[in-house]
């Protein structure tokens, strides 16, 4: 539908353009012939000049609106271009065959077929040359007196420089404009895989906030709830272990009230920051609430779970926290639940670490506690 329309309202570049390569030519040849005729058949009537108007000044403004008018102009002109081989054929030979004369017109209107066609166009052209000379011949008869004199001589000779140079003109026009085209192909396609990478980049990081916590960096819940129950069916699937570890800041309230709630979320970045530096890549280390954090453990026994844990509690135990020159010490409690010892779904799993905790927390704090069904809730 759009080609239509642009078919239908901008003209084809090939129509546009031998209008004026037409025109010029066609009144380049009014004044070579015109010469002959003068020089060389001085008996022609004005009906013959007459005639020679109407083909060579007349008749190309014909051949472009015929274009113009056309439902297919592209074609249309590809018709015109056979049209001007047929009437230099019928010209030639009404002339007689002037040597330099039929060398121009058979020349120029074959290079013409090649030019907007493909080089085999040139037999078409010659074909149509041919037909031409055969009408004249079941006309009129043929004839021959090849000899120019030099008046249209020398014009043949600068009407075809002039039409070689258009040539080389429109080729390297056409040329230059692929060439710049192509150009221009390659920087849209260059900006536009740049914008696409920055869009990439953009949605990488937007999901990647959607699923991180402001604070401190970490994975949040929400991501901790997909992946948890990914990697619980995962690690069943394959028959491999899962350990949960729950961690919670012991009096967190007496921190914040003793330095500052600043202070207070400098500690809960401190152990954030620990936390991921030392898990392993596939653990998923995230903010479960305020001061809670939970570590989801894929394919760790519980064993390796409570040596995982009572390493963080005595790192955090034993390190340092500096606020504003201020030093704070805090210590964590924390529970262990494990798959498949301490329950089979993630809600399951959770509540027992939390179960856990919470007697980490009953039995005294700074410590680590393993589920235990018998313990009291
Ligand atoms: P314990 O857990 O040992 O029983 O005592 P706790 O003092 O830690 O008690 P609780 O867990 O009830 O208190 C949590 C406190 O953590 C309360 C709240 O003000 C604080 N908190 C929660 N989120 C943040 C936060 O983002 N930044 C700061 N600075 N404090 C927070
Ligand atoms: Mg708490
Ligand atoms: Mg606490």
């Amino acid at each position: 539908m759009e080609t239509m329309l642009t078919e239908k309202t901008e003209l084809h570049w090939m129509v546009r353009l031998n209008r004026i390569n037409r025109i010029a030519s066609y009144l380049m040849l009014f004044a070579i012939l015109g010469a002959h005729m003068q020089t060389r058949i001085p008996s022609y009537s004005l009906y013959a000049w007459g005639l020679l108007a109407l083909q060579f000044i007349v008749y190309p403004h014909l051949a472009y609106w015929r274009a113009c008018l056309a439902p297919n102009p592209r074609q249309a002109e590809l018709n015109n271009l056979s049209f001007d081989s047929l009437f230099f054929g019928i010209w030639a030979a009404a002339l007689g065959f002037p040597l330099w004369i039929t060398f121009t017109m058979f020349i120029s209107t074959t290079i013409n077929h090649a030019l907007y066609r493909d080089p085999w166009a040139m037999l078409h052209s010659a074909a149509a040359i041919a037909s031409g000379v055969l009408l004249t011949a079941i006309v009129s008869g043929l004839h021959f007196s090849p000899a120019t004199g030099w008046p249209a001589t020398i014009l043949c000779i600068i009407g075809l420089t002039l039409y070689l140079v258009i040539v080389a003109n429109v080729a390297y026009t056409r040329n230059h404009l692929l060439h710049r085209t192509r150009k221009q192909l390659q920087f849209d396609e260059q900006a536009l895989q740049k914008q696409l990478q920055e869009i990439h980049a953009l949605q990488q990081q937007l999901s990647d906030q959607a699923n991180r916590d402001g604070l401190t960096g970490l994975y949040n819940r929400r991501y901790l709830d997909s992946t948890l129950e990914r990697e619980l069916a995962r690690c069943q699937r394959e028959g491999q272990p899962l350990s949960l570890i729950l961690i919670d800041l012991d009096h967190f309230k007496q921190i914040n009230d003793s330095y500052g709630h600043p202070a207070g979320d400098e500690v809960l970045r401190q152990l954030s920051a620990m936390l991921s530096q030392q898990a392993r890549s596939a653990d998923v280390a995230c903010r479960f609430g305020g001061e809670e954090f939970l570590l989801l453990l894929p394919q760790m026994p519980l064993p390796a779970a409570c040596e995982r844990a009572e390493q963080w509690r005595a790192n955090f135990a034993a390190a340092a926290i500096i606020f504003e020159q201020t030093r704070i010490q805090g210590t964590l409690s924390a529970g262990i639940a494990s798959y498949p010892e301490h329950g089979s779904t993630p809600q399951a799993l959770i509540h027992s670490a939390d179960r856990a905790l919470y007697r980490a927390k009953t039995e005294g704090r700074n410590r680590v506690a393993v589920f235990h069904a018998e313990a009291p809730p």
